[in-house]
Protein backbone atom coordinates (compact mmCIF):
# COMPACT_ATOMS: atom_id res chain seq x y z
CA UNK A 1 0.00 0.00 0.00
CA UNK A 2 1.00 3.56 -0.93
CA UNK A 3 1.16 5.30 2.21
CA UNK A 4 0.45 9.49 2.18
CA UNK A 5 3.22 11.10 1.52
CA UNK A 6 3.95 8.79 -1.89
CA UNK A 7 0.27 9.06 -2.72
CA UNK A 8 0.51 13.02 -3.24
CA UNK A 9 3.93 13.17 -4.44
CA UNK A 10 2.95 10.82 -7.24
CA UNK A 11 -0.01 13.06 -8.17
CA UNK A 12 2.23 15.64 -8.32
CA UNK A 13 4.36 14.09 -11.49
CA UNK A 14 2.78 16.37 -14.28
CA UNK A 15 1.44 14.68 -17.44
CA UNK A 16 3.71 14.07 -20.62
CA UNK A 17 1.69 16.36 -22.53
CA UNK A 18 2.25 19.07 -20.01
CA UNK A 19 5.92 18.53 -20.02
CA UNK A 20 6.06 18.76 -23.96
CA UNK A 21 4.24 22.09 -24.01
CA UNK A 22 6.31 24.03 -21.29
CA UNK A 23 8.19 26.84 -23.40
CA UNK A 24 11.72 25.99 -22.23
CA UNK A 25 10.98 22.86 -24.91
CA UNK A 26 9.73 25.41 -27.86
CA UNK A 27 12.53 24.29 -29.80
CA UNK A 28 13.61 20.99 -28.34
CA UNK A 29 13.65 17.61 -30.83
CA UNK A 30 10.15 16.11 -29.36
CA UNK A 31 11.09 12.20 -30.12
CA UNK A 32 13.76 12.68 -27.97
CA UNK A 33 11.95 14.89 -25.70
CA UNK A 34 9.66 12.19 -25.12
CA UNK A 35 12.26 9.39 -24.73
CA UNK A 36 13.44 11.28 -22.06
CA UNK A 37 10.57 12.23 -20.59
CA UNK A 38 9.00 8.88 -19.99
CA UNK A 39 12.28 7.81 -18.65
CA UNK A 40 12.56 9.93 -15.93
CA UNK A 41 8.98 9.83 -15.06
CA UNK A 42 9.36 5.92 -14.60
CA UNK A 43 12.52 6.53 -12.88
CA UNK A 44 11.09 9.16 -9.85
CA UNK A 45 8.00 7.36 -9.70
CA UNK A 46 10.34 3.72 -8.83
CA UNK A 47 11.69 6.13 -6.35
CA UNK A 48 9.11 7.58 -4.47
CA UNK A 49 7.76 4.06 -4.56
CA UNK A 50 10.78 2.53 -2.70
CA UNK A 51 11.03 5.54 -0.68
CA UNK A 52 14.12 6.33 -2.02
CA UNK A 53 12.62 9.58 -2.60
CA UNK A 54 13.70 13.24 -0.50
CA UNK A 55 10.04 15.12 -1.02
CA UNK A 56 9.92 18.45 -3.30
CA UNK A 57 8.17 21.17 -2.61
CA UNK A 58 8.24 21.25 -6.26
CA UNK A 59 7.85 18.12 -7.82
CA UNK A 60 6.84 19.47 -11.53
CA UNK A 61 9.76 21.88 -11.66
CA UNK A 62 11.99 19.47 -10.22
CA UNK A 63 11.19 17.00 -13.12
CA UNK A 64 11.49 19.73 -15.73
CA UNK A 65 14.58 20.68 -14.60
CA UNK A 66 15.72 17.32 -14.74
CA UNK A 67 14.91 16.22 -17.95
CA UNK A 68 15.95 19.68 -19.40
CA UNK A 69 19.62 18.52 -17.71
CA UNK A 70 19.17 15.36 -19.59
CA UNK A 71 18.02 16.97 -22.89
CA UNK A 72 21.07 19.21 -23.04
CA UNK A 73 23.64 16.48 -22.52
CA UNK A 74 22.18 14.50 -24.99
CA UNK A 75 22.20 17.27 -28.03
CA UNK A 76 25.01 19.28 -27.10
CA UNK A 77 28.59 18.81 -28.55
CA UNK A 78 30.89 17.39 -26.17
CA UNK A 79 33.81 17.59 -27.36
CA UNK A 80 35.17 21.22 -26.40
CA UNK A 81 38.47 22.62 -27.35
CA UNK A 82 40.78 23.17 -24.69
CA UNK A 83 44.06 25.12 -24.11
CA UNK A 84 47.38 22.78 -23.27
CA UNK A 85 49.35 25.00 -21.06
CA UNK A 86 51.28 21.62 -19.41
CA UNK A 87 53.82 21.55 -21.89
CA UNK A 88 53.22 17.67 -23.11
CA UNK A 89 53.00 18.70 -27.47
CA UNK A 90 51.38 15.08 -27.57
CA UNK A 91 48.97 14.15 -25.47
CA UNK A 92 46.30 11.17 -26.30
CA UNK A 93 43.78 12.69 -23.83
CA UNK A 94 43.68 15.97 -25.36
CA UNK A 95 43.71 14.61 -29.66
CA UNK A 96 47.03 14.75 -30.01
CA UNK A 97 48.12 16.76 -33.21
CA UNK A 98 46.27 19.90 -34.08
CA UNK A 99 46.09 21.40 -37.91
CA UNK A 100 46.87 24.95 -38.98
CA UNK A 101 43.91 26.44 -40.25
CA UNK A 102 44.77 27.12 -43.45
CA UNK A 103 44.86 23.04 -44.40
CA UNK A 104 41.50 23.22 -43.28
CA UNK A 105 40.81 26.36 -45.34
CA UNK A 106 42.57 24.32 -48.82
CA UNK A 107 40.53 20.62 -48.24
CA UNK A 108 37.15 22.41 -47.54
CA UNK A 109 36.28 22.98 -51.17
CA UNK A 110 37.39 19.12 -51.51
CA UNK A 111 34.94 18.15 -48.65
CA UNK A 112 31.37 19.92 -50.29
CA UNK A 113 31.95 18.27 -53.23
CA UNK A 114 32.60 15.11 -54.98
CA UNK A 115 35.24 13.90 -55.80
CA UNK A 116 37.27 11.33 -57.42
CA UNK A 117 38.24 9.38 -54.35
CA UNK A 118 38.27 5.76 -56.55
CA UNK A 119 37.21 7.07 -59.89
CA UNK A 120 40.62 6.72 -62.59
CA UNK A 121 39.23 9.80 -64.35
CA UNK A 122 41.50 9.23 -67.51
CA UNK A 123 39.99 5.50 -67.78
CA UNK A 124 36.70 6.64 -66.13
CA UNK A 125 36.74 3.21 -64.49
CA UNK A 126 37.06 2.42 -61.05
CA UNK A 127 40.43 3.86 -59.34
CA UNK A 128 42.08 3.22 -55.73
CA UNK A 129 41.94 4.88 -53.27
CA UNK A 130 45.40 4.64 -51.90
CA UNK A 131 47.38 5.59 -54.88
CA UNK A 132 46.22 9.12 -53.70
CA UNK A 133 48.76 9.40 -51.17
CA UNK A 134 51.32 6.66 -52.13
CA UNK A 135 52.85 8.40 -55.01
CA UNK A 136 53.57 11.58 -52.46
CA UNK A 137 55.02 9.06 -49.70
CA UNK A 138 57.66 6.83 -52.13
CA UNK A 139 58.30 10.06 -53.45
CA UNK A 140 59.39 11.63 -50.02
CA UNK A 141 60.63 8.51 -48.37
CA UNK A 142 62.08 7.21 -51.98
CA UNK A 143 60.41 3.90 -51.13
CA UNK A 144 58.92 0.88 -53.39
CA UNK A 145 55.59 1.16 -51.91
CA UNK A 146 53.17 3.01 -49.13
CA UNK A 147 49.66 2.04 -47.74
CA UNK A 148 47.59 4.19 -45.30
CA UNK A 149 45.37 2.42 -42.53
CA UNK A 150 43.06 3.77 -39.57
CA UNK A 151 45.96 4.20 -37.42
CA UNK A 152 49.68 2.28 -36.41
CA UNK A 153 47.72 0.22 -34.51
CA UNK A 154 46.08 -1.61 -37.37
CA UNK A 155 49.04 -1.54 -39.62
CA UNK A 156 50.97 -3.75 -36.81
CA UNK A 157 47.69 -6.08 -36.88
CA UNK A 158 47.71 -5.72 -40.80
CA UNK A 159 51.13 -6.45 -41.46
CA UNK A 160 51.18 -9.80 -38.74
CA UNK A 161 48.16 -10.98 -39.92
CA UNK A 162 48.66 -11.10 -43.44
CA UNK A 163 52.18 -12.34 -43.73
CA UNK A 164 52.17 -14.41 -40.10
CA UNK A 165 48.80 -15.70 -39.33
CA UNK A 166 49.22 -19.52 -38.19
CA UNK A 167 53.12 -19.06 -38.09
CA UNK A 168 55.50 -17.50 -36.25
CA UNK A 169 56.95 -13.75 -35.61
CA UNK A 170 59.56 -13.13 -33.60
CA UNK A 171 60.52 -10.25 -31.00
CA UNK A 172 62.54 -9.09 -28.68
CA UNK A 173 61.61 -9.48 -24.50
CA UNK A 174 62.93 -5.75 -24.55
CA UNK A 175 59.92 -4.81 -27.37
CA UNK A 176 57.28 -6.09 -25.87
CA UNK A 177 55.66 -2.86 -24.75
CA UNK A 178 52.69 -1.43 -23.93
CA UNK A 179 51.74 2.27 -25.04
CA UNK A 180 48.45 3.17 -22.74
CA UNK A 181 45.28 2.99 -24.17
CA UNK A 182 45.46 -0.61 -23.88
CA UNK A 183 47.95 -1.19 -26.81
CA UNK A 184 49.95 -4.33 -25.87
CA UNK A 185 52.13 -5.79 -29.07
CA UNK A 186 51.84 -8.94 -27.41
CA UNK A 187 47.88 -8.94 -27.57
CA UNK A 188 47.89 -7.14 -30.95
CA UNK A 189 50.04 -10.18 -32.11
CA UNK A 190 47.54 -12.70 -30.45
CA UNK A 191 44.53 -11.42 -31.78
CA UNK A 192 46.34 -11.37 -35.53
CA UNK A 193 46.65 -15.25 -34.81
CA UNK A 194 50.22 -15.12 -34.65
CA UNK A 195 52.53 -17.31 -32.77
CA UNK A 196 54.68 -14.80 -30.81
CA UNK A 197 58.47 -16.13 -30.22
CA UNK A 198 60.07 -13.69 -27.31
CA UNK A 199 64.58 -13.42 -27.87
CA UNK A 200 66.67 -12.01 -25.47
CA UNK A 201 66.14 -10.98 -22.41
CA UNK A 202 64.31 -7.50 -21.18
CA UNK A 203 67.82 -5.57 -21.38
CA UNK A 204 69.91 -7.45 -23.72
CA UNK A 205 68.71 -8.84 -27.19
CA UNK A 206 71.79 -10.11 -29.73
CA UNK A 207 71.68 -10.93 -32.94
CA UNK A 208 72.31 -14.21 -32.32
CA UNK A 209 68.95 -14.53 -30.24
CA UNK A 210 67.25 -13.69 -33.49
CA UNK A 211 69.01 -15.82 -35.34
CA UNK A 212 68.49 -19.00 -33.08
CA UNK A 213 64.88 -18.45 -32.75
CA UNK A 214 64.37 -18.94 -36.43
CA UNK A 215 62.32 -21.91 -37.79
CA UNK A 216 60.59 -22.86 -40.21
CA UNK A 217 57.92 -21.55 -38.62
CA UNK A 218 59.08 -17.95 -38.91
CA UNK A 219 57.97 -15.67 -40.97
CA UNK A 220 58.84 -12.16 -39.61
CA UNK A 221 60.97 -10.52 -37.53
CA UNK A 222 59.20 -7.61 -35.89
CA UNK A 223 61.16 -4.70 -33.98
CA UNK A 224 59.29 -2.73 -31.95
CA UNK A 225 60.12 1.03 -30.99
CA UNK A 226 60.37 1.49 -27.06
CA UNK A 227 58.68 4.62 -27.30
CA UNK A 228 57.62 5.90 -23.99
CA UNK A 229 60.34 4.59 -21.51
CA UNK A 230 64.07 3.85 -22.36
CA UNK A 231 66.15 1.41 -20.44
CA UNK A 232 69.49 2.82 -19.33
CA UNK A 233 72.61 0.44 -18.05
CA UNK A 234 73.66 -2.64 -18.86
CA UNK A 235 71.73 -2.82 -22.21
CA UNK A 236 72.42 -4.18 -25.98
CA UNK A 237 69.52 -3.98 -28.77
CA UNK A 238 70.10 -5.33 -32.40
CA UNK A 239 70.15 -2.96 -34.64
CA UNK A 240 66.90 -2.59 -37.62
CA UNK A 241 69.95 -3.02 -40.21
CA UNK A 242 71.63 -6.14 -39.29
CA UNK A 243 68.05 -7.56 -38.30
CA UNK A 244 67.06 -6.55 -42.09
CA UNK A 245 70.15 -8.69 -43.34
CA UNK A 246 69.50 -11.43 -40.85
CA UNK A 247 65.78 -11.70 -42.60
CA UNK A 248 67.18 -11.72 -46.22
CA UNK A 249 69.18 -14.18 -45.58
CA UNK A 250 66.47 -16.29 -44.34
CA UNK A 251 63.96 -15.27 -46.36
CA UNK A 252 61.38 -13.75 -43.53
CA UNK A 253 60.07 -9.92 -43.57
CA UNK A 254 62.22 -7.63 -41.62
CA UNK A 255 59.47 -4.96 -40.07
CA UNK A 256 60.04 -1.92 -37.94
CA UNK A 257 56.91 -0.60 -36.21
CA UNK A 258 58.61 2.91 -35.33
CA UNK A 259 55.73 4.35 -33.49
CA UNK A 260 56.12 7.82 -34.10
CA UNK A 261 57.57 8.44 -37.08
CA UNK A 262 59.47 12.12 -37.72
CA UNK A 263 60.43 13.61 -40.44
CA UNK A 264 61.93 16.75 -40.26
CA UNK A 265 61.79 20.19 -38.26
CA UNK A 266 62.36 19.23 -34.75
CA UNK A 267 65.70 18.37 -33.28
CA UNK A 268 66.26 14.97 -31.63
CA UNK A 269 68.61 12.66 -31.52
CA UNK A 270 66.69 9.86 -33.19
CA UNK A 271 67.18 9.05 -36.74
CA UNK A 272 64.17 10.46 -38.74
CA UNK A 273 62.25 8.73 -41.53
CA UNK A 274 64.52 9.75 -43.89
CA UNK A 275 67.30 8.48 -42.04
CA UNK A 276 65.89 5.14 -41.58
CA UNK A 277 64.61 4.89 -45.56
CA UNK A 278 68.24 4.90 -46.79
CA UNK A 279 68.51 1.33 -45.59
CA UNK A 280 64.87 0.57 -45.32
CA UNK A 281 63.58 -2.44 -43.96
CA UNK A 282 61.03 -4.63 -46.14
CA UNK A 283 58.18 -3.26 -43.98
CA UNK A 284 58.12 0.10 -42.01
CA UNK A 285 55.19 1.89 -39.94
CA UNK A 286 54.48 4.78 -37.99
CA UNK A 287 51.47 6.71 -36.58
CA UNK A 288 50.36 9.61 -38.53
CA UNK A 289 49.60 12.13 -35.58
CA UNK A 290 52.78 11.39 -33.64
CA UNK A 291 55.58 13.17 -34.13
CA UNK A 292 54.45 13.40 -37.74
CA UNK A 293 51.92 16.07 -37.09
CA UNK A 294 49.39 14.75 -39.16
CA UNK A 295 45.97 12.91 -38.96
CA UNK A 296 45.00 9.75 -37.20
CA UNK A 297 46.59 7.08 -39.39
CA UNK A 298 48.54 4.30 -39.96
CA UNK A 299 51.70 4.81 -42.40
CA UNK A 300 53.25 2.20 -43.78
CA UNK A 301 56.16 2.00 -46.43
CA UNK A 302 58.17 -0.62 -48.17
CA UNK A 303 58.09 -3.49 -50.68
CA UNK A 304 56.20 -2.88 -53.66
CA UNK A 305 55.47 -6.99 -53.52
CA UNK A 306 54.69 -7.00 -49.93
CA UNK A 307 52.56 -4.19 -49.55
CA UNK A 308 50.51 -5.57 -52.38
CA UNK A 309 49.96 -8.58 -50.32
CA UNK A 310 48.35 -6.33 -47.31
CA UNK A 311 45.90 -4.95 -50.13
CA UNK A 312 44.69 -8.44 -50.61
CA UNK A 313 44.14 -8.82 -47.26
CA UNK A 314 40.16 -8.83 -47.00
CA UNK A 315 41.13 -7.20 -43.17
CA UNK A 316 42.29 -4.32 -45.11
CA UNK A 317 38.48 -2.92 -45.73
CA UNK A 318 37.53 -2.77 -42.15
CA UNK A 319 40.62 -0.53 -41.66
CA UNK A 320 40.64 1.67 -44.22
CA UNK A 321 40.57 5.29 -44.12
CA UNK A 322 38.24 7.70 -44.94
CA UNK A 323 38.28 10.85 -48.10
CA UNK A 324 39.26 12.98 -45.14
CA UNK A 325 42.20 11.13 -43.55
CA UNK A 326 43.74 10.89 -47.41
CA UNK A 327 43.27 14.93 -47.90
CA UNK A 328 44.77 15.84 -44.55
CA UNK A 329 47.78 13.81 -45.19
CA UNK A 330 48.09 15.40 -48.48
CA UNK A 331 48.38 18.79 -47.11
CA UNK A 332 50.33 17.97 -44.24
CA UNK A 333 52.95 16.26 -46.71
CA UNK A 334 52.66 19.13 -48.77
CA UNK A 335 53.25 21.60 -46.31
CA UNK A 336 56.41 19.26 -45.76
CA UNK A 337 57.18 19.26 -49.34
CA UNK A 338 57.12 22.86 -49.41
CA UNK A 339 59.31 23.19 -46.41
CA UNK A 340 55.99 24.91 -45.01
CA UNK A 341 56.56 23.74 -41.18
CA UNK A 342 55.09 26.88 -39.67
CA UNK A 343 51.68 25.24 -40.65
CA UNK A 344 52.16 21.42 -38.94
CA UNK A 345 51.62 23.01 -35.72
CA UNK A 346 53.45 19.80 -33.63
CA UNK A 347 56.51 20.61 -35.57
CA UNK A 348 55.92 24.51 -34.61
CA UNK A 349 55.75 23.72 -31.13
CA UNK A 350 58.65 20.99 -31.21
CA UNK A 351 61.06 23.78 -32.91
CA UNK A 352 60.36 26.70 -31.05
CA UNK A 353 63.47 28.07 -29.77
CA UNK A 354 64.29 29.61 -26.09
CA UNK A 355 63.89 33.34 -27.51
CA UNK A 356 61.02 33.03 -28.88
CA UNK A 357 59.15 30.98 -25.69
CA UNK A 358 60.87 33.91 -23.36
CA UNK A 359 59.15 36.41 -25.76
CA UNK A 360 55.53 34.18 -25.11
CA UNK A 361 55.92 34.19 -21.48
CA UNK A 362 56.68 37.92 -21.12
CA UNK A 363 53.98 38.92 -23.09
CA UNK A 364 51.66 36.73 -21.05
CA UNK A 365 52.76 38.02 -18.08
CA UNK A 366 53.10 41.44 -18.71
CA UNK A 367 48.95 41.42 -19.34
CA UNK A 368 48.14 39.57 -16.18
CA UNK A 369 50.65 41.30 -14.05
CA UNK A 370 47.92 43.74 -12.96
CA UNK A 371 45.71 41.61 -11.50
CA UNK A 372 48.17 38.73 -10.55
CA UNK A 373 51.30 38.11 -9.32
CA UNK A 374 53.26 35.90 -12.35
CA UNK A 375 56.86 34.70 -11.98
CA UNK A 376 58.25 33.88 -15.32
CA UNK A 377 59.62 30.57 -15.14
CA UNK A 378 62.25 27.95 -17.10
CA UNK A 379 60.24 24.63 -17.55
CA UNK A 380 60.58 21.44 -18.99
CA UNK A 381 58.51 20.47 -22.17
CA UNK A 382 58.25 17.09 -23.80
CA UNK A 383 56.96 15.61 -26.98
CA UNK A 384 54.62 13.18 -25.20
CA UNK A 385 52.61 10.55 -27.10
CA UNK A 386 55.37 7.94 -26.31
CA UNK A 387 57.69 10.10 -28.53
CA UNK A 388 61.24 10.80 -27.56
CA UNK A 389 60.38 9.90 -23.68
CA UNK A 390 63.84 10.93 -22.30
CA UNK A 391 64.23 14.43 -24.48
CA UNK A 392 63.21 17.34 -22.36
CA UNK A 393 62.63 20.55 -24.24
CA UNK A 394 63.88 23.68 -22.66
CA UNK A 395 60.66 25.87 -22.44
CA UNK A 396 59.12 29.12 -20.48
CA UNK A 397 55.81 29.57 -18.86
CA UNK A 398 54.66 31.59 -15.98
CA UNK A 399 53.82 29.98 -12.19
CA UNK A 400 50.41 31.59 -10.43
CA UNK A 401 49.97 32.00 -7.10
CA UNK A 402 46.48 33.21 -5.28
CA UNK A 403 46.44 33.88 -1.82
CA UNK A 404 44.88 31.45 0.56
CA UNK A 405 44.43 29.48 -2.40
CA UNK A 406 46.26 25.65 -2.68
CA UNK A 407 48.20 24.87 -6.40
CA UNK A 408 45.32 22.10 -6.84
CA UNK A 409 42.05 24.49 -6.33
CA UNK A 410 43.45 27.05 -8.61
CA UNK A 411 44.25 23.86 -11.40
CA UNK A 412 40.43 23.07 -10.78
CA UNK A 413 39.12 26.34 -11.63
CA UNK A 414 41.42 26.59 -14.56
CA UNK A 415 40.43 23.25 -15.75
CA UNK A 416 36.52 24.91 -15.32
CA UNK A 417 37.43 27.45 -17.81
CA UNK A 418 38.97 24.66 -20.29
CA UNK A 419 43.00 25.65 -19.86
CA UNK A 420 44.36 22.86 -18.93
CA UNK A 421 47.69 23.61 -16.52
CA UNK A 422 50.38 21.65 -14.57
CA UNK A 423 51.50 21.98 -11.54
CA UNK A 424 55.14 22.47 -10.87
CA UNK A 425 57.26 23.39 -6.95
CA UNK A 426 53.38 22.92 -5.40
CA UNK A 427 52.44 26.18 -7.99
CA UNK A 428 50.19 26.11 -11.15
CA UNK A 429 52.67 26.37 -14.13
CA UNK A 430 51.02 27.63 -17.79
CA UNK A 431 54.03 26.51 -20.17
CA UNK A 432 53.51 28.20 -23.07
CA UNK A 433 55.26 25.78 -25.91
CA UNK A 434 52.09 24.31 -26.06
CA UNK A 435 49.61 27.46 -26.25
CA UNK A 436 48.63 28.81 -29.35
CA UNK A 437 49.13 32.50 -30.36
CA UNK A 438 45.09 32.79 -30.76
CA UNK A 439 45.08 31.31 -27.05
CA UNK A 440 46.94 34.04 -25.38
CA UNK A 441 44.28 36.66 -24.98
CA UNK A 442 41.81 33.68 -24.12
CA UNK A 443 44.00 33.43 -21.15
CA UNK A 444 44.40 36.23 -20.04
CA UNK A 445 40.59 36.94 -19.91
CA UNK A 446 40.31 33.99 -18.11
CA UNK A 447 42.91 34.99 -15.60
CA UNK A 448 41.26 38.47 -14.75
CA UNK A 449 38.25 36.81 -14.22
CA UNK A 450 39.52 34.40 -11.57
CA UNK A 451 41.54 37.22 -10.14
CA UNK A 452 38.31 39.20 -9.57
CA UNK A 453 37.30 36.37 -7.63
CA UNK A 454 35.35 34.06 -10.31
CA UNK A 455 35.46 30.26 -9.99
CA UNK A 456 34.08 28.54 -13.02
CA UNK A 457 31.03 27.99 -11.57
C1 LIG B 1 51.88 4.71 -30.62
C2 LIG B 1 52.42 3.42 -31.05
C3 LIG B 1 51.60 2.48 -31.68
C4 LIG B 1 50.14 2.72 -31.89
O1 LIG B 1 49.93 3.74 -32.80
P1 LIG B 1 48.47 4.42 -32.96
O2 LIG B 1 48.61 5.29 -34.16
O3 LIG B 1 48.22 5.14 -31.69
O4 LIG B 1 47.51 3.30 -33.18
C5 LIG B 1 52.15 1.28 -32.07
N1 LIG B 1 53.46 1.00 -31.85
C6 LIG B 1 54.29 1.89 -31.25
C7 LIG B 1 55.72 1.51 -31.05
C8 LIG B 1 53.79 3.13 -30.84
O5 LIG B 1 54.60 4.01 -30.22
Amino acid sequence: MHNNKQKEQLRQIPQVEKILQNPIFTNANKDILKNIITKKINEIKNLILSDNFSIKDDLSKYIIDEINKEYIKITSYTLKPLINATGVVLQTNLGRSIFHNNLFNEIFPLLSHYNNLEYDLDKAKRGERYSHITNMLCGIFNTQSALIVNNNAAAVFLILNTFAKNKEAIISRGELIEIGGSFRIPDIMNNAGVRLVEVGTTNKTRLEDYKNAISEDSRIIMKAHKSNFEILGFTQETSMQDISTLCNYHNIIDYYDLGSGYFKGIICNEPSLVDICKNPPSLLSFSGDKLFGSIQAGIILGRKDLIEQLKQNPLLRALRVDKITILILQATLKRYIENNLDEIPTIKMLSLNKDELHKKAIYLSKHIDKFFNPNIIPLDSLAGGGSLPNQIFESYGISLEIAGMRAVELEKILRKYLLIARIVDNKVALDVRTIQDDEMNIIIDILEKIANGDKGE
